[in-house]
């Protein structure tokens, strides 16, 4: 493959699950330089990889059961990326400037030996030689079975998704009768692991979870101080099966209001650019939590993420309603690294992705009307 010869069309795929472009690759290659821009001046600096769009939790904001029941047809394995295709997409990432990498899905630890591919990831550099900030996201079920493991492997970091402590509310929400204690010991697991501060995220449906917001508050700022980091998440219009609604998000500022009455906080700085939480320190010292407010405060111009789905679709944006195939420049067009490279220094020279604030701004974001990607396989 030398040439600007595979044209950027729609290709039908096997599932006609999301529309994709095969993506073009230029005719003069460029080595990468670390520091792409995009359309808005934005930088990449964050990959988020699915290695899994399969789940053990039927979250009914995520993974409806009514949609995601036993005849569900999840991506074949002969779809999914392997660890050589992950690593090797991955290191031309990293080239192109991103430094940190978070495993997702799906819930990533059901990927058989994850922790290879945490090896194989934690061998990558940053061009100025620097180890990757390599992390996961995660359900917590199996966390107490397997955090030793990725440590080992290279893992850093792990982020726990956690949206009640009463366990009947939690029971219903996570809809496969999953006790909080199992995610609890997951969270502990974690932390004697040495993947700490573990970040905690609570995704708040107003009407039912959001009287969870002060017990939660509660038992993370007492039980593990600066070691775990609540985050408040506004349940989004991420996909289009959870039947989302305005009236279910309960705004962060509310949310910070409610907790200030029981725990006073103030704001803080952020400490890198780009970063998704808010963050709020309790007055009294007993730590931080965040609010991550994609609805109301939209966060777009410092959007520096990029997703990879399991299958190998490169999207731009959470709310994306098509991706770009890198797998068919792997598998079907067998480019080069350089190849590669080139087609996602173009993707990302063009993005111009602003969902959540066009949104916020009353208008119908671009794409309105097709079907988004689920959050599942683009990886939350
Ligand atoms: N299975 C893993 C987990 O539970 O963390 C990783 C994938 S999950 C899609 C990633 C995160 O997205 C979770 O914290 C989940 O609660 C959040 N999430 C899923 N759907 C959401 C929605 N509609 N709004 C806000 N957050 C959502």
């Amino acid at each position: 493959m030398g040439e600007a010869s595979i044209p950027a069309s729609v290709i039908p795929i096997a599932d006609q699950r999301y529309r994709a472009a095969v993506p073009s690759i230029p005719a003069t290659l460029r080595p990468a330089s670390g520091q792409l821009s995009d359309a808005l001046g934005r930088p990449l600096r964050d990959l988020r990889i699915s290695v899994t769009d399969r789940c053990n939790f039927r979250c009914s904001y995520c993974m409806p059961k009514e949609v995601f029941d036993r005849d569900y047809a999840f991506l074949p394995q002969g779809s999914l990326l392997s660890f050589e295709e992950i690593t090797r997409l991955a290191r031309i990432f990293v080239a192109h400037g991103v430094h940190k990498i978070r495993l997702t899905g799906g819930e990533p630890l059901l990927r058989r030996h994850l922790e290879t591919l945490v090896a194989m990831l934690a061998e990558l550099r940053t061009p100025d030689g620097e180890k990757l900030d390599l992390t996961l996201t995660t359900n917590g079920s199996l966390l107490a079975r397997k955090a030793a493991a990725l440590q080992a492997a290279g893992l850093r970091r792990a982020t726990v998704s956690l949206d009640a402590l009463d366990d009947a509310i939690f029971r219903r929400m996570n809809d496969v009768d999953f006790p909080v204690a199992d995610v609890l010991a997951g969270i502990d697991a974690a932390l004697a692991a040495g993947l700490g501060p573990v970040k905690v995220n609570m995704v708040v449906k107003r009407g039912t979870n959001d009287g969870e917001i002060v017990p939660m508050a509660h038992h993370f700022r007492d039980r593990y101080g600066s070691q775990a980091v609540l985050r408040f998440i506004e349940y989004m219009d991420v996909g289009s099966t959870n039947g989302w609604r305005m009236d279910h998000v309960l705004p962060s500022a509310e949310l910070i209001e409610h907790l200030d009455a029981t725990f006073p906080l103030e704001p803080l700085d952020a400490q890198v650019a780009g970063e998704t939480a808010q963050r709020w320190r309790y007055l009294d010292g007993g730590g931080e939590v965040g609010v991550i407010s994609s609805v109301t405060q939209a966060f777009c111009r410092d959007c520096n993420r990029a997703r990879l789905s399991t299958e190998g679709r490169l999207y731009l944006c959470l709310f994306a309603t098509h991706g770009h195939d890198l797998r068919h420049l792997i598998r079907e067009a067998r480019a080069s690294d350089a190849e590669i490279s080139g087609a996602i220094a173009d993707i990302w020279a063009a993005r111009a992705d602003r969902y959540s604030e066009i949104r916020g701004h009353g208008a119908a974001p671009a794409g309105s009307g097709e079907r988004k990607v689920e959050m599942h396989y683009i990886g939350g």
